[in-house]
């Protein structure tokens, strides 16, 4: 596994200002929401990872309280706002292997992680990775060459539902 990461901390306010200036700049950056005890912080606290890619640096705000909400318009300006699906957006078919994946998260089993090919925390770098931390059954992972959109589409609607 690569992780954890090294993560400069910032606080909310200086996470979203630093996802502004990502934008701004016309670099590319990508987020991760992590629970406590995920791989790609390490820590007990949950978090908002900014991976600044062209800067090989990555930002995070920690708390203990639900991150998801606060992440979510950070997840639209860096990923577009087809990134987080509406509820009524019909969805093609994921593959079997995350079908079973999300199929654990409804069961409180876990939390996914969409890894694209620069994502520093990619332990398959240079592929696209599905990547679920289940409580039981260790890490799963779907890997693949192509952006693996229904894939994708699935894990972000449950993400942010
Ligand atoms: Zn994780
Ligand atoms: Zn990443």
């Amino acid at each position: 596994m690569a992780g954890p990461l090294a993560i400069i901390q910032l606080s909310y306010e200086a996470l979203v200002a630093k996802a502004n200036a990502v934008t701004a700049a016309g670099a590319r950056g990508h987020l991760h929401t992590t629970p406590p005890g995920c791989f790609i912080t390490g820590s007990p606290r949950r978090a908002i990872v900014l991976e600044a890619d062209d800067e090989r640096a990555v930002y995070g705000f920690f708390d203990d309280q639900p991150i998801e909400g606060r992440a979510k318009p950070l997840a639209i300006l860096l990923h577009g706002a087809d990134s987080v699906p509406e509820e009524h957006d019909a969805l093609q078919p994921a593959c079997p292997a995350v079908n079973r994946m999300a199929d654990r998260m409804r069961m409180g089993m876990g939390h996914f992680h969409i890894l694209n090919p620069a994502c520093l925390a990619n332990p398959n770098p240079g592929r696209w990775t599905i990547l679920f931390e289940d409580a039981g059954l260790g890490v799963l992972e779907s890997v693949s060459d192509e952006r693996p959109l229904a894939d994708i589409r699935l894990v972000e609607r449950l993400i942010y539902a």
